[in-house]
This record gives structure tokens, C-alpha cells and sequence, in this order.
């Protein structure tokens, strides 16, 4: 399970809104404790391919994030990407792309009228959805 303050989760928001038509993407930082963990910090980073059915986050923007949250003693706990026109699962690219099984991987849909934000695992060519807890 993960756990995601309610204005972490409004920044991804109005960055992914303001990104439109683009796939809006970024990373997910904090700790875990078990099986539960804590996002302590988002990043809202370029989506190199500028499309609306892709994403790669741009390598020189990732890294940046990597080394802030060395910094601060965070881990990388997984990435988000929106889905401008689709629902929130994993694409066959999505589950192609991901290689990491220890990976929360966020994907929050605009498609319909409300925002819907849903976490993923994905392993062995299979997304499984992972409790996802908003908090005030
Ligand atoms: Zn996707």
C-alpha cells in the first residue's frame, strides 16, 4: 500500500491539467516501512516525448531528482504518469516499459469528468492495482 498527502496528490493534479493534451509525468520519493509506503516527495518532471499517448521522463530532469532525494535521504519509490484520454491502468506499453517489481507505478486518468489516480504494480508482463491512500 501507498500512502500520498492530499497536496502532493493536487500538485500531480494541476500539473497533469496544465500539461494537457500531454501525458504529464514524474517520480515518487519517500520511505517505506514494511509493506506500507510514505511518498514524502513528487516530482513533476518533462515528458521528453511531448505526446499524448506516450511518456519518457527527460533523462537529465530525472537524475536531478534522484540526486535530491539522495539529498534528502529519500528513496525512489516509484514514478506517476496522467492518461489524458484513457482510463487509469496500465497500457501495453505502460507494463512493457515497466521493469521494476518493486515499483509503484501512478497513474491518474482525466478522461472523465472527475480526476481518477490509481497505483499499480507490475511484474512479470502483469499490472496488479496496490491499495492507495490520500490523505488530508
Ligand atoms: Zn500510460
Amino acid at each position: 500500500m501507498i500512502r500520498l498527502q492530499k497536496t502532493d496528490y493536487l500538485q500531480i493534479l494541476s500539473h497533469a491539467r496544465a500539461c494537457l493534451p500531454e501525458e504529464a509525468c514524474g517520480l515518487l520519493a519517500g520511505r517505506c516501512e514494511g509493506e506500507e509506503a510514505r511518498v514524502e516527495a513528487v516530482y513533476l518532471l518533462e515528458n521528453a516525448d511531448h505526446s499524448p499517448t506516450h511518456f519518457t521522463i527527460a533523462p537529465q530532469e530525472q537524475l536531478k531528482a534522484i540526486l535530491d532525494m539522495r539529498a534528502r535521504g529519500l528513496e525512489l519509490l516509484g514514478n506517476w504518469h496522467s492518461h489524458p484520454e484513457t482510463p487509469s491502468r496500465p497500457s501495453a506499453e505502460d507494463v512493457r516499459l515497466a521493469l521494476d517489481p518493486t515499483a509503484s507505478y501512478l497513474i491518474l486518468s482525466l478522461a472523465e469528468n472527475e480526476p481518477v489516480l490509481r497505483s499499480f504494480r507490475i511484474m512479470d508482463g502483469r499490472a496488479e492495482q496496490e491499495e492507495l491512500q490520500i490523505e488530508e
